[in-house]
């Protein structure tokens, strides 16, 4: 049994000293749903992290991908960067997780077709040997957090549940006295990830962990007390007991970068999508700026 780990993100300083590359190799592969993959790294040295931050894996180092690499980086006249991957892991457990959705391509719509989940997703078999570099992140749980707050508030979209499971397992490993509600939004049934992670965690954990699935494309027949349609203020007002005592973290798709400078380009603003609307409708359920934290991507 290891320690529990202490429950506070170190200063800036520390948190960029600790990230390093890092040589891992494919222990597990876990299809998640139809396009989403988790993938459990072991390494040889032990893993330094908090619950909620991520590690970035560069595309370079996989030689199969080296004459797609050599075509985008002429098209797009620049070198193609590592990409950020969450961590959906604790950091009292054995392996790092992570877990990759599959982007795709759709002519007319996406400008260039992905180029790693669609190798992570579909193509690093148990035995794979890769380098990462980790770990960092501002998605963590502040210090003081067990003193000042009665209730963590998840709300997920997607792929956005990842660092939010790494931030649950964590707080209870850890007993931390507050309560978690998550609220996670998918398409359907066959789009939740980690359903059965979270089915566990609420049968352990009955009166710490309470999961409420929001489905936005078909009735959640025979799911417990799930909903059907998007997280509303009002399912906000209703989960949320004391305002005044919650924090919420946030994550799930947001504004790219591609689409805020498409938009500056066009001198318009970029329309919002699940992360921003959640913060906004977090704020109109009564939390401030403070007591929310955000994460997005694509
Ligand atoms: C902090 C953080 C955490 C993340 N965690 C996760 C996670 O847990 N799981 C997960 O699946 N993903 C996560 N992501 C997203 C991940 O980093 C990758 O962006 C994602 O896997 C897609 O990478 P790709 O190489 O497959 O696609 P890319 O090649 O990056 O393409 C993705 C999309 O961007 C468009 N695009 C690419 N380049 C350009 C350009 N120059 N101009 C315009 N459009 C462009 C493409 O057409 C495509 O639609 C995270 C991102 C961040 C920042």
């Amino acid at each position: 049994m290891t320690a529990p780990e202490p429950s506070a993100a170190p200063p800036k300083r520390e948190r960029q000293r600790r990230v390093r590359e890092l040589e891992v190799v494919v222990a597990r592969v876990r299809r998640e749903t139809a396009d989403t993959t988790s993938l459990f790294f072991a390494a040889d040295e032990p893993f330094e992290y908090e619950a909620g931050h991520f590690c970035t894996i560069d595309p370079h180092q996989f030689p199969v991908l080296k004459h797609f690499i050599a075509h985008l980086e002429d098209l797009k006249g620049n070198r193609e960067k590592p990409r950020a991957y969450s961590l959906g892991s604790a950091p009292h457990e054995e392996h790092v997780l992570i877990t990759i959705k599959e982007e795709t391509y759709s002519s007319g719509e996406t400008p260039y077709p992905p180029l790693l989940s669609p190798l992570l997703a579909n193509h690093t078999p148990v035995g794979t040997c890769l380098v990462i570099n980790g770990f960092t992140g501002a998605y963590t749980l502040p210090r003081d957090a067990a003193e000042r707050i009665d209730q963590l508030v998840h709300v997920c979209a997607g792929s956005g549940i990842v660092p939010n499971l790494g931030l649950i397992k964590s707080s209870l490993h850890r007993n931390d006295p507050f309560r978690h509600t998550l609220l996670y939004s998918s398409k359907t049934r066959q789009d939740i990830i980690y359903y059965q992670d979270f089915e566990e965690l609420q049968r352990q954990y009955p009166d710490k962990v309470e999961v409420i699935h929001c489905l936005t494309r078909e009735e959640p027949a025979g799911l417990r007390g799930a909903r059907r349609g998007r997280i509303t203020r009002e399912l906000l007002q209703e989960v949320i007991a004391d305002p005044a005592r919650a924090l919420a973290f946030t994550c799930g798709p947001g504004i790219t970068p591609y689409e805020r400078k498409a938009a500056r380009d066009k001198g318009e603003e970029p329309a919002p999508r699940f992360v921003e609307n959640m913060v906004a409708l977090l704020h109109e359920a009564g939390l401030d700026r403070k007591q929310v934290k955000q994460e997005s991507w694509g």
